[in-house]
């Protein structure tokens, strides 16, 4: 296991397959992917994340001509429906999906390590990290790389490797809530009443001390199979999913949450009746912890005004959406109809460290503007030009801050990134 590779991806979500691969499209030789569970996809499968919320512009139509994300996010999407797991452009499921990651990553030819956990990371110099420590079933080892990217979501790498970084809003050190999503089977979902009355419903359970949850309403969608619901209902608020203590405190009480809600579900709403516990998520959802501190920070206004940036290496119009991080209540706002915002390389360029970029949920950004570019579609998005960068920066022998952007943005443009109307 003792190698050296050209660049080293941790976390195999969404961000850290299309980071692989489209490095090792751009011609790296050496590309090795790490994550730590047995399957990949992150939140998208580890966390039974679905559906995937909107890629297109803001409140338009699910139709191509309004599609903000093509490229490898296209490809996943097309590699879904032919195994019959994708629904109206947005309700996938997630066993397919572990299937199409592993064979994208297996036909371009990623070097791929499983069940291994990044642990630490070695500088040489303060702005250089020289290698990572990983631990697995081989036991411990250091890999070096020349360029790192680090795709973890919780922004690992980067905080470990000194890469200052932030935690919640302005006014509160608490990120959004995490959620156990779950499903529940046997549903006879003809007969189910109004969102209205479940809702009328789950209110006064929660009132009577039947269920135990801060969340305001029963946030529930299809799926592909006609007699199963998914819920992201569970809140659990004010635990920091960086600390292994208050991480584990959230699994424990996050599990009883999800029974309540099928207890109550199958004593008051119609339809739950025959219903069954189906199954819930490998691991309690996270949707903010860490946010690097880069050479730009996105901010609310940018993302509801629809700003454009010369560096913009994805755009995005996904609604602000901020589960309240201590109780009740969702706060939304949306774009423009029709508008849509950049998210600039320069977001992925930690201060600090030279040869790191960070993509996916972990980018800099205020927390408002996080709770808009966290969703998968614009995460993959991401990944795919945090690989083509890094593939650019070793060909020309640059820092990633040095990379002129026309040429990486030319580069996302040849290979299908971006929609025809909106280039550049
Ligand atoms: C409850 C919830 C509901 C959501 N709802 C939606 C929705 O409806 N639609 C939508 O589009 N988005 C939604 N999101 C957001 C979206 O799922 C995530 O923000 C997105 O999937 C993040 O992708 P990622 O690849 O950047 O990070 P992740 O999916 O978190 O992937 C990180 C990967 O890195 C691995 N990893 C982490 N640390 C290490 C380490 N130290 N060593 C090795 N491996 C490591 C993890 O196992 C994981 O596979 C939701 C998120 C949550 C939590």
């Amino acid at each position: 296991m003792q190698k050296d590779y050209d660049i080293i991806v941790s976390g195999g979500g969404l961000t850290g397959v299309a980071a692989a691969i489209s490095a090792k499209r751009s011609g790296v030789k050496d590309v090795l992917l790490i994550e730590r569970y047995g399957f990949l996809g992150g939140m998208a499968t580890s966390g039974l994340v679905h559906p995937f919320m909107s890629y297109f512009r803001a409140r338009k139509p699910y139709k191509e001509e309004n599609q903000l994300i093509f490229g490898i996010f296209q490809e996943i999407l097309d590699s879904l429906k032919a195994l019959n797991g994708l629904e109206r452009a947005s309700y996938f499921d997630a066993e397919a999906m572990k299937l199409v990651l592993n064979n994208m990553i297996l036909e371009n030819d990623v070097s791929i390590l499983l069940h291994t956990y990044v642990a630490d990371v070695k500088k040489e110099e303060d702005n250089y990290i020289d290698s990572i420590k990983v631990v697995n079933k081989s036991g411990i080892a250091d890999l070096k790389a020349k360029m790192f990217i680090d795709c973890t979501g919780d922004a690992d790498i980067a905080h470990m490797a000194g890469v200052p970084c932030k935690k919640g809003s302005e006014d509160s050190i608490h990120g959004q809530p995490m959620t156990m999503c779950f499903r529940v089977a046997n549903v006879d979902r003809e007969n189910m009443p109004s969102r209205n009355e479940i809702n009328r419903l789950y209110t006064e359970a929660v009132k009577r001390g039947e269920v135990n949850n801060p969340r305001e309403n029963v946030l529930m969608f299809d799926t592909l199979q006609d007699d199963v619901v998914h819920f992201n209902t569970t809140r659990i608020i004010k635990r920091d999913a960086t600390d292994a203590k208050e991480l584990t405190e959230a699994e424990l009480e996050v599990r009883s949450q999800c029974w309540q809600m099928f207890h109550f579900l199958k004593k008051h709403i119609k339809g739950f009746e025959n219903s069954y516990f189906q199954v819930s998520a490998p691991q309690i959802g996270i949707r903010e912890s860490r946010r690097i501190v880069g050479r730009y920070i996105l901010t609310e206004e940018d993302v509801l005004t629809g700003e454009k940036f010369d560096d913009s290496i994805c755009y995005n119009a996904y609604d602000v959406d901020i589960h309240n991080p201590s109780g009740t209540g969702t706060v939304i706002k949306s774009l423009d109809e029709g508008d849509y915002y950049g998210i600039p390389y320069r977001c992925l360029l930690p201060l600090e460290i030279d040869n790191l970029l960070v993509a996916g949920r972990p980018i800099s950004s205020t927390h408002e503007a996080h709770s808009s570019l966290r969703v998968m579609p614009s995460c993959t998005a991401m990944g795919q030009a945090a690989g083509t960068a890094a593939a650019l920066v070793l060909e020309n022998d640059i820092l990633p801050h040095e990379l002129d952007t026309s040429i990486l943005l030319d580069r996302l443009i040849e290979d299908g990134a971006f929609p025809n109307d909106i280039i550049k």
